[in-house]
């Protein structure tokens, strides 16, 4: 053995002048135990560029291996200590052995050494004797070919990586000897499990779904007479009972003489994920997520397809409206998950009932039943569409049995709720023979049904339509209404239980309708939300309430306050703080002369906002009272935070005082309630002396009713204030014990 590329290559190789240019010479590790032999051998390759290292014998070579991996091993195959073959088979086992070109130097004509190299992982072989003269050209040659291989299975790897990470794999189907290879990618995604990657086609293909295999099958027969490639998509059925999805591409690579093809080559994508995607996004785009019932979109094209079907056949189809009655309330007071969680019970009720209906009516007789479907719309409303109704009475029963179930309380975060619900049907051909057409009076007859008081079905009636058209000319009326002023207040006076002077008064609107005559709020009020005139509204009666005032000062009428009823959505108007100030500067009006009225349901929407604009009223000195108490949902913490004046006990209660028992405790209990929360207690609707003395032996302060005055217009108002004024000047401050009666 001798010593390391670097000496030898200052012993034996003048020529190289730098020890950098020597580090990138290629390095031949000769193995012989022929000490000549070597010496020649390392002469040889020294003279063609070559760093030469030497080893005596099998094990020597290994360790020198060890040190560092040469180009090439020149190998000789008997050697003591441990022969060639032994050598190459375990150099092949060292960590970067597996690569390197071994050429095993044998005999000449030693066949049984050559077929012994090769298995024992030789590259190639030499001769003895050597032939100098052509030695480093092998050498050299073989260097080449072994980095040429080198990098084809870098790229073979690299390729294989690629169609890994691309989930896409590449075949080939030479039709001749009809057999198909394929990456190891292709061979994977075809539902093969190990390797071999070659087969006969209908082992390769075997995996593709029953279903789809006829298909395919005629796709490659056109391709291969035709000579064309296609695309095709189609799924694997797999081992493990999955369905994968595959997008093909095939092309022709070679052909014959007359076109036909010879060899095709494709390209296979695992496409199952792109698929799924799909999937969720159809699932995303056509249902709805809250409920996992079909949404609008999905629901239309599939009426679009009933519907055709229904004209095709001559059939009758139905369309059902449903609408949750109290959904709003539970949202707005329970929260939105306790909303959620009712929608999804409710859509759970109704599919049982139809499902239950189904089962029931099919049973009793098959034939004549519709075939049912059912969607969300939207918010609290949902859809349903019997196909194939013979008759009327089979609607009406699943309308009915729908109405019926949501009746039934609904548990919705522990609590028991009853939401309720309202149907409307429209039935095709009969309330019309499209699908706008349909949904619209299917709406129409929904209205209908929550207008006769909720909790019921309709069926659509021409005369609905009149209805409707009445709602939408309404609502452009009302609109207009404001911009020709034809809107009036007119007042009722508040006064004072024990005293039973006039205190203040409340304003109430009417509308003085140019066909109709004066109409009651009760006509139009509900109407005012959808016109979108709340807030300009409010702000009329806020600007009226304080002309008028001003108006009464100016006439020496020494004015009340007058309470202004605003809509709940009003108090979240963050300007209203100063548009009210600025109505009551434009007057010249102290703020004392104002007060709103607003009903509980304040407090269900974003509190916090409405709190904070209340308190701005409260600073400039005009005082909220709440109306209809009694009747909604009041967070006590929050009423504490609000700067009431009062609380106006609703109508419903003071009626009933004299003959329910529950209703006077419920007074008494209010007006506790108030004082001790320091706040003034209004009774609302008193007609009777006997309501009234009730009132008084509970100590309630203020009310309003018939007994003493309806709401009456500006004119009659002012001779109220006029007697007032008299009677205050006859009985001096403290007024008269007796209540005023209606002029
Ligand atoms: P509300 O604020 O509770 O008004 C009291 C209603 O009770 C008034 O009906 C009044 O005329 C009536 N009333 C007063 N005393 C008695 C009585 O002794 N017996 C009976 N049976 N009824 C009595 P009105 O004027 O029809 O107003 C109805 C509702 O319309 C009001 O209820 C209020 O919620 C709304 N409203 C009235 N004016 C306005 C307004 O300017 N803006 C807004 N947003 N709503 C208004
Ligand atoms: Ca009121
Ligand atoms: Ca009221």
């Amino acid at each position: 053995m001798n010593t390391s590329p670097t000496s030898l290559q200052a012993l034996h190789a003048p020529q190289a002048a730098t020890s950098a240019q020597a580090s990138v010479r290629p390095h031949v590790l000769v193995v012989d135990d022929d000490a000549g032999g070597r010496r020649l051998t390392r002469a040889t390759l020294n003279r063609a560029g070559f760093a030469v290292s030497e080893a005596g014998d099998g094990r020597a070579a290994l360790e020198a291996m060890r040190a560092g991996i040469p180009d090439l091993v020149l190998l000789d195959v008997s050697m003591p200590v441990m022969d060639g073959f032994t050598a190459c088979a375990e150099l092949r086992r060292l960590p970067g052995g597996e690569r390197v070109p071994v050429v095993m130097m044998t005999g000449l004509d030693d066949t049984a050494s050559i077929e012994r190299a090769f298995e024992a992982g030789a590259t190639d072989f030499i001769t003895k004797p050597i032939n100098w003269a052509v030695l480093p050209h092998r050498v050299r040659y073989m260097m080449r070919a072994s980095a040429a291989i080198d990098e084809l299975q870098q790229n073979q790897k690299r390729l294989s990586n690629a169609q890994r990470i691309g989930e896409m794999g590449d075949w080939e189907w030479d039709l001749r000897d009809n057999r198909v290879s394929s990456s190891e990618q292709a061979w994977r995604i075809f539902g093969h499990a190990e390797l071999p990657r070659a087969a006969r086609p209908e082992d390769f293909f075997a995996a593709v779904h029953a279903e789809d295999a006829q298909r395919l099958r005629h796709a490659f027969a056109g391709a291969t007479a035709r000579g064309e490639g296609f695309a095709f998509d189609h799924r694997m059925q797999l081992a493990d009972g999955g369905v994968r999805h595959v997008h093909q591409q095939v092309e022709v690579a070679e052909r014959g003489a007359e076109g036909q093809a010879l060899r095709l080559a494709g390209v296979v994508h695992d496409i199952t994920r792109r698929k799924d995607a799909e999937e969720q996004i159809r699932r995303l785009a056509y249902y709805d997520p809250l409920t996992g019932l079909p949404n609008r979109l999905l629901f239309v094209e599939q009426l679009e397809r009933a519907l055709a079907q229904a004209a095709r056949h001559a059939r009758r189809l139905s369309i059902m409206f449903v609408d949750l009655d109290n959904f709003k309330r539970v949202n707005d007071t329970l929260g939105h998950r306790a909303g959620d969680e009712l929608l999804r019970k409710a859509s759970a009720r109704l599919a049982g009932a139809l499902r239950a209906h189904d089962a029931l009516a099919r049973g009793a007789e098959a034939s004549v039943l519709p075939e049912q479907n059912i969607a969300r719309l939207g918010g609290d409303e949902f859809i349903v569409m019997l196909t194939d109704v013979h008759a009327v009475e089979h609607v009406a029963g699943v309308a009915q049995r729908l109405v019926q179930t949501l009746a039934e309380p609904i548990t919705v975060q522990g609590t028991e709720v009853f939401v309720g619900g309202s149907v409307g049907v429209a039935t095709y051909p009969e309330d019309g023979t499209d699908i706008d057409t349909l949904l619209m009076n299917a709406d129409t007859a929904m209205y209908r049904a929550k207008a006769l008081g909720r909790g019921g079905f309709q069926l659509y009636d021409r005369s609905m339509n009149a209805l409707a058209l009445d709602r939408l000319h309404m609502e452009t009326r009302l609109r207009r209404a404001l911009e020709r002023d034809e809107f009036v207040l007119h007042y009722q006076p508040r006064v004072d239980v024990v005293s039973g002077r006039i205190v203040g008064a409340e304003a109430l609107i009417r509308w003085q309708h140019p066909e109709r005559g004066l109409l009651p709020p009760a006509e139009f009020i509900p109407l005012v939300e959808d016109a979108g005139l709340v807030i300009p509204i409010g702000e009329w009666a806020i600007q009226t309430v304080c002309r008028q005032s001003a108006a009464w000062a100016a006439a020496g009428l020494n004015p009340v306050p007058i309470a202004v009823n605003l809509a709940s959505t009003h108090l979240r108007e963050r300007g209203l703080p100063a548009r009210v100030a600025q109505a009551l500067a434009a007057h010249g009006v102290p703020a004392s002369c104002l007060e709103i009225e607003v009903t509980e349901s304040i407090l269900l929407a974003d509190p916090e906002l409405s709190i904070s604009i209340a308190q701005e009223l409260a600073a400039m000195g005009v005082m909220l009272s709440i109306d209809d108490f009694g009747t909604g949902y009041s967070s006590m913490s929050y009423l504490k935070k609000l700067p009431i004046a009062a609380l106006k006990i609703d109508r419903s209660f003071v009626r009933d005082l004299e003959t329910d028992p529950d209703d006077a405790a419920i007074v008494s209990a209010i007006v506790a309630l108030a004082h001790s929360l320091k706040l003034k207690v209004v009774a609302e609707g008193v007609e009777t002396p006997a309501q009234l003395s009730f009132l008084q032996s509970v100590r309630c302060d203020q009310y309003q009713g018939f007994l003493t005055s309806r709401a009456v217009s500006v004119p009659e108002f002012e001779r109220l204030l006029h007697r007032r004024a008299q009677i205050e000047s006859l009985f001096g401050a403290h007024g008269a014990r007796q209540p005023l009666s209606v002029a």
